[in-house]
């Protein structure tokens, strides 16, 4: 339940508060000294599941490759996915292209700025159709993320789990309740997500330099914002086919949500009879997935998703899920005796172990 004082919140003190800290300790990021609604697109699209110093190379790369909507939306999907490759959660990257694709059909390459159009776009929820419009138009809309949820939810001492419907209800009604009446939106959001980033941390949030802890009515604030249970992690094994032949290795593209558009070394039809040349085990949603490379041969007739890849240049032209990548990377090292540079990119988690066996 909310504070039963929770309507009196001084939204303007707050704001005030919130925006003298922000312009003082709030960070340089490319997308908040470049907030053009292409930059903010791209930025909101990399930054969900993901953490900033992740995401920011990427976002550099991504700008460099395709400054445009319109070059985005040009590209091939082989491209996307390439640039794409180490962030994880594909589905991202064929939604943004799909977005840019819509936006310039739709709307003649202008991003709109009203949050119940841009929902419309693939992969826009109701946090990043708020996001943008804030971001990229400085509209005073609403949004939530898990920054936003924790200090709200500590604010008004909420308890509820946010990620149930009436705790979700609650604290987008405080965000509501909080914004400026014209303009400004652009500066509020950053400032408090700011502020859940920074100072109202997780594990321990820096209660004697918050701005607005004059107004905070967390009583345990680091046992907020509840959760509902979260789901068990699941283990799964892949077991993939290594096959080198003249032409080159062969890979698989992949269908399906989770990976879908990215090669991988081909999926084994049979259960091994050998020990793996190389095993390694990731991290994916609530999978922990570990994945054993068999050596194997090619079938007579090749499927219509399998293709040979140059060995010298696989690497450059074949967008890899990370497990993959560094599986074909140690596996050229050790048999062509090609440099290991496994994944130039950084991985949005570190995999568990990678050892040829
Ligand atoms: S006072 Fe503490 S718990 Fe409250 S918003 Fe600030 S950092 Fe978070």
């Amino acid at each position: 339940m909310l504070h039963p004082e929770s309507a009196t919140f001084p939204a303007e003190t707050l704001r005030a508060a919130l925006a003298h800290w922000f312009s003082a300790h709030g960070r340089v990021l490319p997308w908040r000294t470049n907030p053009s609604p292409y930059a903010v697109l791209v930025s909101e699209f990399m930054l969900q599941q993901t953490q900033v110093a992740t995401v920011m190379p990427y976002f550099v790369r991504w700008l460099e490759q395709f400054p445009t909507l319109h070059r985005l939306a040009e590209a091939s999907e082989d491209e996307v996915l390439l640039l794409w490759q180490g962030l994880g959660y594909y589905s991202r990257a064929r939604n943004l292209h799909r977005a840019a694709k819509v936006v310039v059909e739709r709307f003649g390459g202008e991003l709109p700025s009203d949050p119940a159009v841009l929902s419309s776009l693939p992969g826009v929820g109701p946090y990043a159709a708020g996001a943008i419009a804030a971001f990229a138009f400085d509209r005073p809309v609403p949004t939530v993320d898990a920054n936003i949820a924790r200090v709200l939810a500590r604010l008004a001492n909420v308890k509820l789990p946010v990620d149930s419907p009436a705790g979700n209800r609650a604290i987008w009604a405080l965000a509501a309740s909080l914004l400026p009446e014209k303009g400004g939106g652009r500066l509020h959001t950053s400032a408090l997500m700011e502020l859940g980033a920074l100072v109202c941390l997780p594990k321990k949030p820096q209660c004697l330099v918050c701005p607005v802890q004059a107004h905070c009515r967390a009583q345990e604030p680091e046992t907020l914002p509840l959760k509902a249970p979260r789901k068990a992690t699941v283990q799964l094994t892949e077991c993939a086919a290594w096959i080198l032949g003249e032409e080159g290795v062969l890979l698989e593209r992949q269908t399906g949500r989770r990976s879908g558009g990215l090669w991988s070394l081909p999926k084994l039809r049979l259960p091994p009879t050998t020990a793996p040349l190389f095993q390694t085990v990731y991290p994916f949603t609530h999978h922990r997935i570990t994945l054993q490379v068999h050596a194997a041969q090619p079938s007579d007739v090749l499927s219509a998703e399998q293709s040979w890849f140059a060995p010298e240049r696989i690497l450059d032209e074949a967008a890899l899920p990370v497990g993959h990548r560094r599986a074909v990377s140690a596996l050229l090292a050790a048999r062509l005796g090609l440099p290991n540079s496994g994944s130039p990119l950084p991985a949005v988690v570190p995999e568990q172990t990678s050892a040829l066996l």
